[in-house]
């Protein structure tokens, strides 16, 4: 057996029952073997092995009371990855389908899509298998309270650095800085997120839908072309989606698709300003579903999400432009290949992991403009590196101030993908590219710093 299928073999046999977590290491390590072959200090020093392995996972028990009294059990985690070149820093993620490989793989993407972003933070990922839909506003407070009881003790402006991700918007950040800070008895960049009342950044919320559509504004120049006019479809319907649709809309694109995890909408007419403040109001605050959105403006249809369907149908329309924006693995291959069918020639990807390991094989093959998770959606995280610089100097920059940074990050985030793939023999990929400059960066660190 060949280098890459023994280290598969190993991490599988290490980390059972895991498939995201498989995934995500397979994605890199595919592209890592060029490095080994050039770099052979790498594979001496073990780089690879010791980079999927966290240097902590944390477990706990999440206990809370409902409205009518009752006893709730969650389950808690925190997954601290890689701290070589930063405090750990990525998202908390609230929903039912949280096990620890979704993490695992969460916490090792967010390795290397942080040392992208060109800042200091090292990579984490935490969150809970509690689901606050249908929850009240006090239940949700008070499951955010009892969660940070325990986590608090982990984490710290200079230590781990939470955010918000599916599941964890405002108010959920709001909730659980209250409590860290009532705990601590310290007002400080613990998390990023916040208020922008009350120590965060403005653009934070928009960052990283505006960093996708940023990106694949910067693919898109390679070849002389714009967004104006490219038709667009948008999966999802929450923070990522909305601010994706936003950002779209401003370059002159045309949005024709939203979702939700029960099904989706399709507008042929397009979904302009208006509409999309519906779907904000529908999604933020009265956290309805996106099927309303048919009930409100004619000519709209919805589909409901199959249960076994072999495919989702909202990637089977004409388009030039998609951007997966709600979860892991929602472009299987079938979808791939219907994007392809359709005319859809750039993917950018605002979820993490979005595409399936045969979807974006068939993208390569095809040489689309395809911009993986840890590059395109880079900008939330990067956003959220200004929020703690901004904290530290105990200063708030611009909004103008703030997004042009963002732009200068995505700009340089996609400069480095195109160069380091050239440098390692595969140009035009922008997975190459993300994964060895990611490695690279974080490796050098590691090395520097000795066996720790
Ligand atoms: P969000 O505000 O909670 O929205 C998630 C959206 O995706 C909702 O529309 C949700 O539908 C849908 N969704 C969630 N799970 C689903 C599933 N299993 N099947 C189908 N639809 C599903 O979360 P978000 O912050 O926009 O995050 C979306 C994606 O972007 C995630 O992959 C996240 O890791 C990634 N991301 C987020 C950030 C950030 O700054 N927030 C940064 C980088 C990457 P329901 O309303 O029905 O649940």
């Amino acid at each position: 057996m060949d280098y890459l299928s023994n280290f598969m073999e190993a991490v599988k046999a290490k980390n059972p029952a895991e498939p995201e977590f498989h995934q995500a290491v397979y994605e890199v390590a595919e592209s890592i073997e060029l490095v080994l072959e050039r770099h052979r200090e790498y594979r001496t020093a073990k780089i690879l092995d010791r980079i999927i392995e966290p240097e902590r996972v944390i477990l706990f028990r999440v206990p809370w009371m409902d409205d009518q009294g009752g006893i709730q059990i969650n389950r808690g985690f925190r997954i601290e990855m890689n701290s070589a070149i930063g405090p750990y820093k990525g998202g908390l993620r609230f929903h039912p389908s949280v096990n620890l490989g979704i993490l695992k793989f969460l916490a090792f993407e967010q390795v290397f899509k942080n040392a992208l972003t060109t800042l200091p933070m090292g990579g984490g990922k935490g969150g809970s298998d509690f689901d606050p839909k249908g929850k009240s506003d006090n239940e949700v407070m008070r499951f955010c309270q009892s969660f940070m009881t325990e986590l608090f003790r982990h984490i710290g402006p200079d230590t781990d650095v939470p955010a918000g991700d599916i599941g964890v918007g405002g108010r959920e950040i709001g909730f659980l800085f209250g409590q860290y800070k009532r705990i601590a008895n310290e007002f400080t960049g613990v998390l990023t997120g916040k208020g922008v009342g009350w120590g965060g950044s403005l653009i934070r919320p928009e960052a990283t839908g505006y960093g996708a559509v940023y990106f694949a504004a910067e693919m898109l120049a390679t070849r002389g072309e714009t967004l104006e006019g490219k038709a667009c479809l948008v999966s999802g319907s929450g923070n990522v989606a909305q601010y994706t649709a936003e950002k779209i809309l401003d370059l002159g694109g045309k949005v024709l698709t939203f979702s939700d995890s029960s099904g989706y909408i399709y507008d042929e007419a397009g979904i302009d300003r208006d509409k999309l403040a519906f779907v904000m109001k529908l999604k933020n605050e009265r956290r309805g579903r996106i099927k309303e959105y048919v009930d409100e403006y004619e000519g709209a249809v919805y589909a409901a999400l199959e249960a076994n369907g072999d495919h989702n149908p909202l990637w089977d329309h004409k388009a030039d432009c998609a951007f997966p924006s709600a979860t892991q693995n929602e472009i299987n291959e079938a979808d791939a290949q219907n994007l392809l069918n359709n005319g859809v020639y750039v993917v950018s990807e605002g979820a993490n992991m979005p595409t399936a390991v045969d979807g974006v094989n068939l993208f390569l093959q095809a040489r689309i403009l395809y911009g993986p998770g840890k590059a395109a959606n880079a900008g939330g995280v990067a956003v959220s590196g200004l929020e703690m610089a901004q904290n530290s100097m105990r200063y708030g920059w611009t909004r103008e101030e703030v997004d042009h940074r963002l732009q200068i990050i995505m700009k340089s985030i996609h400069q480095t993908c195109v160069d380091v793939a050239e440098r390692f023999g595969a140009p035009g990929n922008y997975v190459h590219g993300a994964n060895i400059a990611g490695f690279l960066k974080v490796a050098d660190a590691m090395l520097d710093q000795g066996l720790v």
